[in-house]
């Protein structure tokens, strides 16, 4: 595949961003209800990757992924566009009032969390689809006018998750 960034990338940005936020709120990220808001954190920070087989939630949920792959829907498309991320939001906002408070919140800023990061990288997210289209097909498809700071599976990569959980670290720290 090589085109997707890491699930491990992902959950590593989610545990750090999760706990910092926690911490910025004034909650302990190590007590029960923070630990269960970090691992909603990390859930949402995989899901939009169901769009590709090999990833933990195209492995986890294997109907949806087998289904999008059957569609044709290829990766960095559906699952990671604006229409998605307001399908989350909504799913999440009609489960928070119904008695779930704010948790699916934290599985929400997991979900954009990763599309964030994911539009980062040279090949960038269709936040557009499906008005939007990668050019090119395969490895050398490129979105028109996208410059991203990392290439997927590279050092840079692995350089901005380590920068930005550093980040995660510190701003709770400073901000006390
Ligand atoms: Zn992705």
């Amino acid at each position: 595949m090589g085109s997707a960034m890491t699930g491990a990338g992902h959950v590593c940005t989610a545990i750090c961003a999760g706990a910092a936020a926690l911490t910025l709120m004034g909650q302990d990220p190590m007590s029960p209800p923070g630990a269960l808001a970090v691992a909603l954190t990390v859930a949402g920070s995989l899901l939009p990757d169901v769009d590709t087989e090999t990833s933990v939630a195209g492995r986890c949920l294997r109907p949806v992924s087998f289904t999008l792959a059957a569609l044709g829907v290829a990766h960095r498309t559906l699952t990671h566009s604006l229409m998605a991320a307001l399908s989350v939001g909504a799913a999440c906002w009609w489960l928070s009032s119904s008695g779930l408070g704010a948790y699916p919140w934290w599985f929400l800023g997991g979900f954009l969390l990763h599309l964030f990061l994911d539009s980062l990288s040279s090949q960038g997210v269709l936040w557009l689809w499906p008005a939007q289209r990668f050019l090119g097909s395969g490895p050398y498809r490129y979105k028109r006018g996208h410059h991203g700071v990392y290439r997927v599976g590279s050092a840079g990569e692995a350089l901005m998750v380590v920068l930005f959980c550093g980040v995660c670290v510190i701003l709770p720290a400073v901000c006390r």
